[in-house]
């Protein structure tokens, strides 16, 4: 599409704007997120923006600075408490600046949400995910936090920044101030809404006044906190108008407290699923307010804003994926957007693991300094097997390198096992990757020789292979695994053979999860992930908010599923797939439809009533299922390796092909960007 009529088609989202005493180039702002570079040495974080500030997104938000030494989520957290950290964030402003960007810093006060021992909250109360419980602020003690956030927000001035962001969401401080899950006090702070209220407004008050009329506040809000006990929708929309009259120049969306049991950015979260709780907010306010959550791609973008949801679009892990995100839209070049897929696997997962942050579909993330693709000055022919994650990531960054590719595979389509995962209800997202690559790889002059098993002949004539034939499924020493009633995991997720309605799954890991999950939909007439509707009706989300903190008080009447499933392992630990942040939305979501999760059994046999186990308490059972679905695990495809290492040129394997145990997505795409930024 011309990129006059793509402008046309997102011209809202493109759209400057204008907020009074400075402009922003369009509606998008680069939420915020910790990506563990915030305690590194300033020019890694300052690479990391001013790369994003180069794509020219309207305003960017950093991860979470502590506003005082009680505010910090671990003890050697980043924090704007002196002159100095100000000089030294000077070093990230004006590499934004140089780039022709606009950075806000996000004051954050975690609260009783910290991995602290000296942590505070407005009452002695524990927070259910965190390992200790907060000594209650004094008095006086509220007011030094109060000073912190507006003395913090002086030296963000200092810094050079042109805003500041005020982590008013996601169950810190703020809201645990606001509401009474975390407030009993009965002083001037407590008791009624309006004195749970005054700790919020009296830090945006402070602020502004510190740092005069011309300079950013935005206040991201809890529009919904998902929690027992969490704010009404009478006092949020109360809470928004004090907050606009207090200073801020823009709300923001937050979505859900940390400790709440409901998923609200994981990639089974509908695209914009919240965006109905921030147009409540926008109708009684006339400051410019943004919606996030599961907000990936410019179309969906746009009809957010169209629809009136919304004046500006968050997003956040849409720009680890994809740095120049506003500058290809804004050129009409949609198609060359890296989309993230809400997979969490290399971002949250990392950051909850206490690694650095990066992202599966683009591992430069976060990593701008340290892996840099640079033109060849010695351009190979270069061949490469499998056209796979870790093949695709190798052939494109290889050919942007400058080299000439040729990518070949067996199947028809690009993507390898991408294609059977993008089937499963919840990881429709996949698509977006095999869409994003099927563009770059055309655009990069990669000579695409789909439909072909490659054989060492093929090979002959090419400088370097690249073998990245990805997998065997693996079929364990099972007595019976060769009754006609077992099927391995591709019979039914690839060849679509029809399976039972008594089954159990042997193997409880990712592709475990995955096929149980695809067996629960299938037949079902609809499922959570279709639509918005069903997603807050599946979870217990009440719309209507007639409920504290947007919860239904009884989980809606989940789906059972047509079929029974029973999952099983032989480890003895929880049934839950792989993802560290997303193991228990899997865990929940099957439970809820009925799936049985069996961890620490021993497989006796398969025979024609079924599969016999024996559980840990050494009972023996019989489980009738009409089939046995072997999910096992895989080993590496090297059919090929011996005859390409005879030909006697540099062999490089990859991926699935070179480690099959643990091999997920995020390592077969790592792996053929490192390999492809040295051949
Ligand atoms: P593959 O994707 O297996 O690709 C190898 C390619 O090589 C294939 O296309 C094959 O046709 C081709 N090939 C092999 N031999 C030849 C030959 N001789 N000639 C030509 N072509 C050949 N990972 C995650 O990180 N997150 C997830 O959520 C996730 N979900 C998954 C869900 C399912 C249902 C499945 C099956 C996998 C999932 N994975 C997930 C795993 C992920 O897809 C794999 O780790 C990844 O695809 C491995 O990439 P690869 O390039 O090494 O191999
Ligand atoms: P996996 O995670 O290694 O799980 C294999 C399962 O098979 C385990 O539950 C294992 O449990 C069982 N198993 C292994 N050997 C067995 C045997 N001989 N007999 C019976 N059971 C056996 O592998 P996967 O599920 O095949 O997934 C492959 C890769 O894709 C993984 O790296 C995974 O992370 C990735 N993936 C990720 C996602 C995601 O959502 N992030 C989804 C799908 C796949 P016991 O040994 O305890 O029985
Ligand atoms: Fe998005 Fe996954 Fe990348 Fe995180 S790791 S930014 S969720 S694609």
């Amino acid at each position: 599409m011309p990129a006059v009529m793509q402008n046309q088609a997102h011209a809202k989202l493109l759209e400057p704007l204008n907020l009074g005493f400075t402009t922003l180039k369009n509606r998008v702002i680069m939420g915020s997120m910790h990506t563990g570079l915030e305690e590194e040495p300033p020019e890694k974080l300052a690479a990391f923006f001013a790369r994003r500030a180069q794509g020219d997104v309207g305003l960017m938000i950093t991860g979470g600075f502590a506003t005082s030494e009680t505010a910090v989520l671990w003890p050697g957290a980043g924090r704007m408490t002196s002159e100095q950290d100000a000089i030294r964030h000077r070093t990230v402003t004006d590499a934004v600046h140089a780039a022709g960007g606009k950075i806000a810093i996000q004051l954050l006060h975690a609260g009783r949400q910290a991995y602290n021992v000296n942590m505070v909250s407005a009452s002695a109360k524990q927070s259910p995910i965190f390992p200790f419980t907060p000594r209650e602020l004094t008095p006086a003690e509220i007011e030094q936090e109060i000073d912190g956030f507006a003395n913090a927000a002086a030296y963000a001035k200092m810094a050079g920044y042109d805003g500041v962001e005020v982590m008013g969401s996601e169950g810190y401080l703020l809201n645990q101030f606001l509401t009474e899950r975390g407030n009993e006090r009965t002083d001037e702070w407590g008791g009624t809404f309006e004195k749970r209220m005054r700790f919020p407004l009296e830090v945006v008050r402070r602020i502004r006044a510190k740092v005069g009329a011309e300079f950013i506040i935005v206040y991201r809000m809890s529009m919904l906190d998902l929690v027992p006990d969490g704010q009404s929708l009478e006092e949020t929309l109360l809470l928004a108008r004090e907050l606009e009259k207090a200073g801020v120049t823009i709300l923001n969306t937050g979505i859900g407290w940390h400790e709440a049991k409901i998923p609200t950015i994981a990639t089974q979260v509908p695209r914009g699923a919240f965006t109905w709780a921030t147009r409540k907010i926008k109708e009684v306010v006339s400051i410019p307010v943004a919606a996030s959550n599961r907000l990936n791609m410019p179309g969906d973008a746009e009809r957010v804003l169209q629809n009136g949801d919304a004046d500006m679009i968050a997003m956040a892990r849409p720009f680890l994926a994809d740095p120049d995100w506003v500058l290809k839209t804004k050129e009409g070049r949609v198609d060359e957007i890296n989309t993230c897929i809400g997979c969490n696997q290399a971002c949250l997962d990392h950051t909850f693991g206490g690694k650095r942050c990066s992202c599966l579909v683009n591992p430069q993330a976060c990593h701008e300094t340290e892996l840099v693709f640079v033109k060849t000055t010695t351009k190979k022919k270069v061949a490469v097997v499998g056209a796979g994650p870790a093949g695709m990531s190798f052939s494109l960054t290889a050919a942007q390198r400058g080299h000439a590719v040729t990518l070949f595979d067996e199947a028809k389509e690009i993507g390898g096992q991408f294609n059977i995962a993008k089937q499963v209800p919840g990881k429709e997202e996949f698509h977006e990757t095999i869409r994003y690559f099927n563009t770059m790889l055309k655009k990069e002059g990669v000579n695409l020789q789909l439909g072909k098993r490659v054989s060492a002949d093929d090979l002959k004539d090419f400088d370097e292979v690249v073998l990245a034939t990805g997998i065997i499924p693996n079929v364990p020493s099972l007595q019976g695994v060769d009754h006609p009633k077992v099927m391995g995991y591709l019979d039914v997720l690839k060849h679509g053979k029809p399976v039972g309605q008594r089954v159990a799954i042997v193997g409880g890991g990712g592709i475990g999860v995955d096929t149980a999950e695809f067996l629960t939909h299938h037949g079902v007439e609809q499922s959570p992930s279709t639509s918005i509707e069903d997603f807050c009706e599946f979870w217990g989300i009440d719309r209507e908010q007639k409920a504290r903190g947007g919860i239904a008080g009884v989980k809606a009447n989940p789906e059972k599923a047509t079929r029974q499933i029973t999952i099983l392992q032989r480890k003895p630990k929880k049934i839950a797939g792989p993802g560290k942040t997303t193991g228990w939305i899997h865990r929940a979501a099957l439970e809820a439809k009925g799936v049985r999760l069996l961890s620490g059994v021993e497989y006796i046999g398969v025979e024609d009533a079924g599969l016999r186990i024996r559980t840990p308490d050494g009972a023996e059972h019989l489980l009738e299922v009409d089939n046995v679905i072997v999910c096992a695990g895989q080993h590496p495809n090297r059919e090929l390796e011996e005859a390409v290492l005879a030909l006697g040129k540099p062999v490089h394997i990859i991926g699935g092909a070179f480690k099959a145990a643990e091999l997920d997505a995020k390592e077969a795409i790592n792996q053929g960007a490192r390999l492809a930024a040295t051949v």
